[in-house]
């Protein structure tokens, strides 16, 4: 009889046990190309090692429970080795992280979708997106959402982001709206999960209007306007079952946001019964993952090479002429043989200093990496752009005055026809001749070129500047 007692207390109460799950979601967003720790406030913070730490740490402490999920923009804003790799060597070390689901920000699309999609097929972790689709077949550019057993719990994770239309790179890609595209997907998906989330780049505002549209959701995981919410923000169901919660975790790897997530089990699958949030800083306190680090320095070191020497410094102005300006300038019209270059100005340096020039000094000039175009371009037409913006230019000389330019001098002759060879980045030939169809007749070669790769190797030819 006492025996009997035993096994009978044993099987309740083991029954009662499995009653209740406990699930960590672990989330960032925004971490853009960072993966150096830098200075904040006087303190070093951030960087990809430190994530690491943290995230094997709370696994080690959570066997088997652990969801760790990423809320976009990964690429951009980015390290010489991140804009080098094209994002690439970000997704390696993610994957040895074992993230276990991502979804794209706008700054992975600048790179351009094929960038994205290369980059994204050379690891195994998953990516999901459910509203952005290809225009000329409609397709999804991912599967809009994938589903997870963790502890015995089907958890459904969809993915919401946005693209900014008016850039070249959105040109093949159509945005749905976010808030009507989860709805569309909740009679199918629902069914299926016990606990949903939804893993969104969409920003905070659109977060509270979605939670508000679609109350079958359990948690939003959001990105996009790099906020730090300390803990989850919460829109009630109109029901009056509980509410929807939101987290974000800042930037930059300064964050990593915890979820903890307490399921009882129901007649039909689960229900949350509980859900906290924090952030925790990935802050001095927390040792660098060396492992992640040297991968990174794997990819990073080939970057160190000096590939030409200047006897004087190369600054760079912005919105001015500057050494560092005509450089590229030169650079592009030598590689490409065009007789006028219109680029985008040189964004995110100061320049060189009298020295060496490795290729962290090239492959910094530009974020996204547009490629170099060809046209041809009569004099008037090249007039025209350059009135409409300030531009990076080289193989013509000219005076601005407010909105006109005088005194247009291009050093190279006419072809019979008048017309110029024109180099330019595809942005700027996308802003003045390829947004609109009117402009059709304006035809562009891709030259295989882009600003970085013309000037590494016209300064491999030219070997020392003086
Ligand atoms: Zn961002």
């Amino acid at each position: 009889m006492t025996y009997f007692l035993i096994v009978f207390t044993f099987l309740t109460g083991s029954v009662w046990a499995s009653d209740t799950v406990d699930l960590v979601v672990l989330h960032i967003n925004d971490t853009h190309g960072k993966l150096s720790p830098y200075n904040l406030g006087g303190y070093k913070v951030g960087g990809i090692g430190r994530l690491s730490t943290l995230v094997k740490q709370i696994r080690a402490e959570n066997p088997g429970r652990v969801l760790l999920l990423h809320a976009g923009d990964i690429f951009s804003r980015g390290e010489p080795v991140v804009i080098y790799t094209g994002g690439y060597v970000n997704l390696l070390a993610f994957e040895k992280m074992g993230f276990d689901a991502i979804t794209p920000g706008n700054g992975e699309f600048y790179f351009g979708i094929e960038n994205l999609k290369r980059q994204t097929s050379r690891v195994s972790t998953p990516f999901v997106h459910a509203n952005v689709t290809y225009k000329h077949h409609n397709g999804p550019i991912f599967p809009p959402y994938l589903i997870k057993e963790v502890q015995g719990v089907k958890v459904g994770i969809l993915g919401l982001g946005l693209i900014r239309p008016w850039h070249q790179s959105s040109q093949t890609l159509r945005l749905h709206d976010a808030v009507e595209t989860a709805k569309q997907y909740m009679p199918e998906l629902r069914p299926k999960v016990d606990f949903l989330i939804a893993l969104t780049h969409i920003g905070v505002k659109n977060d509270s209007l979605l939670a508000a549209a679609v109350p079958e959701l359990d948690l939003i995981v959001g990105g996009d306007t790099h906020t730090r919410l300390n803990t989850p923000s919460r829109i009630a169901r109109a029901n009056g079952e509980g509410s929807v919660a939101i987290v974000q975790a800042r930037h930059y790897y300064q964050f990593l946001g915890r979820v903890d997530v307490q399921l009882q089990k129901a007649a039909h699958g689960y229900r949350v019964m509980r859900l906290n949030g924090k952030l925790l800083p990935l802050d001095g306190q927390i040792a660098r993952d060396s492992k992640i680090e040297a991968l990174i320095d794997k990819y990073a070191r080939p970057l160190d090479e000096v590939i030409c020497r200047t006897e004087r410094d190369l600054p760079n102005v912005r919105d001015e002429r500057s050494a560092l300006g005509d450089l590229v300038g030169e650079a592009v019209l030598d590689q490409t043989r065009a007789d006028v270059a219109i680029l985008e100005r040189n964004g995110d340096t100061h320049g060189v200093f009298a020295g060496d020039i490795s290729l962290n000094d090239i492959y910094r000039l530009r974020q996204y990496r547009p490629p170099v175009m060809l046209t041809r371009l009569s004099r008037d037409q090249i007039q025209a752009v350059l009135e409409a913006r300030m531009y990076l230019t080289a193989g013509c000389s000219f005076e601005r005055k407010d909105e006109t330019i005088a005194n247009l001098k291009i050093e190279a002759k006419p072809d019979s026809a008048g017309t110029y060879l024109v180099a330019m980045e595809r942005q700027v030939a996308f802003r003045h001749f390829l947004r609109d169809a009117a402009s059709d007749s304006v035809a562009f070669d891709f030259t295989g070129q882009r600003v970085d790769t013309a000037l590494e190797r016209y300064l491999r030819d030219v070997k020392v500047i003086r």
